[in-house]
């Protein structure tokens, strides 16, 4: 089974790393979704002009950690970056969510394939 195909252009991406490894998709923002944090969407831009997302879980193996049980969503120690989908900062609260963020640096910071 491939791992995701555009939506606009068809282009498909056999598995997660040739997905993240590709210079012509980019990591664009994170529709959190706060009753199961592994359903939160992540949203991609493919060179074709689309936008796409991918929920979370498909992600999940990029996240070795420690998960935190409860959320710091709206306490002193939360920065409030879920709220903001643009948002791709890593979380310095303790809080259920962050897990995500750190995803997010990985698939920011994935290493990318030259353009051929
Ligand atoms: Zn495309």
């Amino acid at each position: 089974m491939n791992f995701r195909q555009c939506t606009s252009c068809a282009k498909i991406w056999q598995n997660q790393e040739e997905f993240l490894a590709d210079p012509d998709v980019s990591l664009l923002g994170l529709q959190v979704c706060f009753d199961d944090l592994l359903e939160g969407l992540i949203m991609f831009n493919h060179s074709c002009k689309t936008t796409f997302s991918i929920e979370v879980s498909q992600f999940e193996n990029l996240y070795a950690g420690p998960v935190y049980e409860e959320r710091a969503t709206g306490s002193e120690q939360c920065p409030g970056y879920c709220l903001n989908e643009k948002e791709l900062k890593p979380c310095p609260a303790k809080c259920a969510c962050a897990f995500v963020r750190v995803i997010l640096q990985k698939i920011k910071h994935f290493p990318k394939q030259r353009r051929r």
